[in-house]
């Protein structure tokens, strides 16, 4: 399904404009957006679910208004939030089938062939019979895309899935969101962390104090940080002379002092080797350069 956001504002109660004018095209498979905390992502997916109404613009889902279409949106939908919590003694597979129901499968065999079928692609049926709000935080997160996935939505809408996670839950929980990506979903995946985005999405955008400030592929975005990716060689003393001023993504220690990764327009002066970027590398250069237009001269 294809989602259409046009000229979208969001402006809270209190004047916070959370969402600043914000047009842009989502087609099936998996989309992400990257931002920092704060950037509006999740008042952003709040609108794209109906949860709230925005301030102005509209968002279309197949040509139809999503808010004229509330019932219709809910067919289709899945959404995890980002505070998705148990507040329930139920076990598993029971809280999984009190959302069928939610959801709408009304026969009972059905709901529990379908639950168990869940549980199955998420990793989860041989906790099947635990209590729900005693599962670990990565399997308790598992369990809200299941949730998410009840009813077989055409919509994904996921809100920083693995913020809290440890490494091994973030990868399987990708590895489940690529999966349902292969099957004509769209899936919408809000993140500020980088690595979600690289290895799963085809399309993203990046969002900054509620504007849209990139939209294309992660591809596309890591090119524009090409010749700003630089190896270097310091010693200690220049070091501590610049390593407040620099972006530096990572520092090993050397047997002149560092060798450090660094995000900058120009670092002649020093013993530097220009080396091939990647999409954190391309998020900061854009991040600190495209938009607050930081030059690092050193
Ligand atoms: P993100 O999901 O990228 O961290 P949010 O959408 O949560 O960003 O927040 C975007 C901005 O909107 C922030 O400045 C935040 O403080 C503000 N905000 C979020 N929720 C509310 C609310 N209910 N009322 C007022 N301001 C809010």
């Amino acid at each position: 399904m294809k989602i259409e956001i046009k000229g979208l504002n969001l402006i809270y109660r209190n004047g916070n404009h959370a969402v600043k004018n914000i047009t842009l095209t989502v087609e099936e498979g998996m989309f992400g957006l990257l931002g920092p905390n704060g950037a509006g992502k999740s008042s952003l997916m709040k609108v794209l679910v109906a949860l709230m109404k925005p301030s102005s613009g509209e968002v279309l889902v197949n040509g139809e208004n999503i808010q004229k279409q509330r019932k219709k949106l809910r067919s289709y939908l899945g959404y995890l939030p980002q505070d998705f919590r148990f507040f329930t003694r139920l076990k598993t597979w029971e809280f999984l089938d009190y959302s069928g129901s939610l959801a709408g499968i009304k026969n009972r065999k059905q709901r529990l062939q379908t639950v168990d079928e869940l549980l199955d692609k998420v990793g989860l049926l041989e906790a099947r019979d635990r209590k729900a709000n005693k599962l670990s935080g990565g399997m308790k997160r598992r369990l809200g895309i299941a949730q998410a996935l009840i009813g077989d939505p055409k919509i994904i809408v996921v809100d920083e899935p693995t913020t809290g996670l440890d490494p091994d839950e973030r990868i399987r929980f990708r590895n489940i969101l690529s999966d349902l990506s292969q099957n004509d979903v769209t899936i919408i995946l809000s993140t500020h962390i980088v690595g979600d985005i690289s290895s799963t999405c085809q399309s993203m955008a990046l969002l900054n104090e509620g504007k849209m400030v990139y939209s294309g592929s992660p591809d596309d975005l890591v090119k524009q940080a090409e010749g700003h990716v630089f190896n270097l060689r310091l010693t200690q003393e220049e070091y501590e002379r610049v390593k407040d001023d620099l972006h530096i993504i990572s520092s090993i220690p050397s047997e002149i002092g560092w060798d450090a990764q660094v995000v900058a327009d120009d670092v002649s002066g020093f013993d530097s080797q220009i080396i091939e970027p990647n999409l954190e590398h391309a998020y900061v250069y854009y991040m600190e350069h495209k938009i607050n237009g930081v030059s690092i001269n050193i």
